[in-house]
């Protein structure tokens, strides 16, 4: 390995000088969003991050979100996640501060944090699978302090941040840090949506709308979205689908069948992660079709070989390597793109708590992403 590949210590938290300030004159603690294990949470003072290693950038985060991922985290799904972590993935801000090696940004640069940390130099960075980067991936409000704070500190910056353009919605570009490239790169393009094709998706929560609104791009001839809730499905309607079915009121299968002369969908896009959505989409699939798996699943899920050995189709998984988010971030400034749609819910920053359990009873709210704005 190339010594460029390990970045230098430049600051050591623990030298940082006495006193209220760091070094870069940011006061010593900030407020945070820290998870206590199993669905303990709790907003609090942290210590304000410092830049750790050159390669790094300190974010004064402006907006951020929660994902439906943080609940996972909560409900004790993810136990890589330990007590004390400051959660968060997605968000835009400012330049604070950036280390001696960062060239891309500087001080008083407004960005778009990806929720995918990407080294840029190793194996899967250099074939554009940053998901799986070796010194990084998803690592934010995972594996290191991530967004739902004041201030966070971004590794590899240089290619884990996104410039945004002067004069745009920040807001609507929250969207960009996960849901949107997850929609688009786990969905639509793993499930190749082609002109004309008839594609299901499976779940109209956030990331199923996303994938929703980013399968437009190709204009497939059917998109059917599949959900129990009627709320959420007057919604993908507005967003462009052409058919909705409340699975909890029909027989889905039966009616994919119907409005697909009796063959199913060429792309059936899994956007909720448990075993019935995802048996359901081996059920909806033609022959010679894809299912795109976007779910986050915590239980292992029946593969019906018996019935899907001759089909010619094919399974994708996929963890989001936002590769594609330069080009959303166009579609949004060129205004094919509407992300500020997704966005239901604004609440402070220190109403956190209340954002979550919003959040968290997103049926009964009519949530779909809700926005955390710091003072
Ligand atoms: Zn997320
Ligand atoms: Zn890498």
């Amino acid at each position: 390995m190339n010594s460029a590949t390990t970045p230098t210590k430049t600051t050591k938290p623990e030298l940082a000088s006495e006193g209220t300030k760091n070094a870069n004159g940011l006061s010593k603690k900030m407020k945070a969003l820290v998870y206590y294990g199993h669905g303990k949470k709790s907003w609090e003072e942290k210590p304000t991050p410092v830049i750790q290693n050159n390669t790094d950038v300190i974010v004064k985060i402006i907006k951020t979100t929660i994902c439906g991922t943080d609940l996972h985290i909560l409900k004790g799904d993810v136990p890589a996640v330990t007590a004390g972590r400051i959660l968060g993935h997605e968000g835009v801000g400012i330049v604070e501060e950036a280390g001696s090696a960062v060239t891309g940004f500087k001080k008083g640069d407004h960005v778009i944090i990806s929720c995918i940390t990407s080294c840029g130099k190793c194996v899967y960075c250099k074939r554009s699978m940053y998901s799986h980067c070796v010194n990084g991936g998803w690592i934010l409000g995972h594996l290191i302090d991530g967004t739902q704070a004041e201030y966070v500190r971004i590794p590899y910056a240089d290619n884990s941040l996104y410039h945004i353009p002067e004069g745009s919605d920040e807001e609507a570009l929250v969207m960009l840090s996960d849901i949107l490239p997850t929609g688009f790169e786990c969905g639509v393009l793993n499930g190749k949506v082609q002109p004309g094709n008839t594609v299901a998706i499976v779940g109209s929560g956030p990331i199923g709308l996303a994938a929703l609104l980013t399968a437009q791009f190709y204009s497939p001839a059917e998109i059917i979205m599949i959900d129990p809730d009627d709320n959420r499905l007057k919604t993908a309607k507005k967003f462009g689908a052409t058919k909705t079915i409340n699975n909890s009121k029909e027989n889905a299968i039966e009616r994919v069948k119907e409005l697909t002369g009796g063959i199913g969908v060429d792309t059936a896009i899994e956007a909720v992660g448990i075993p019935t959505t995802f048996e359901l989409c081996q059920s909806l699939v033609a022959p010679g079709g894809i299912i795109a798996n976007i779910g986050v699943h915590g239980k292992s899920v029946e593969l019906h070989l018996e019935t899907l050995w001759s089909r010619n189709i094919a399974i994708t998984t996929r963890l989001v390597d936002t590769v594609t988010t330069s080009m959303l971030l166009k579609t949004v400034q060129s205004k094919k793109l509407d992300p500020k749609l997704l966005i239901t819910h604004r609440f402070k920053s220190s109403d956190i708590i209340k954002a979550y359990d919003v959040f968290g009873h997103a049926a009964k709210e009519n949530a779909l992403k809700v926005i955390l704005t710091n003072d």
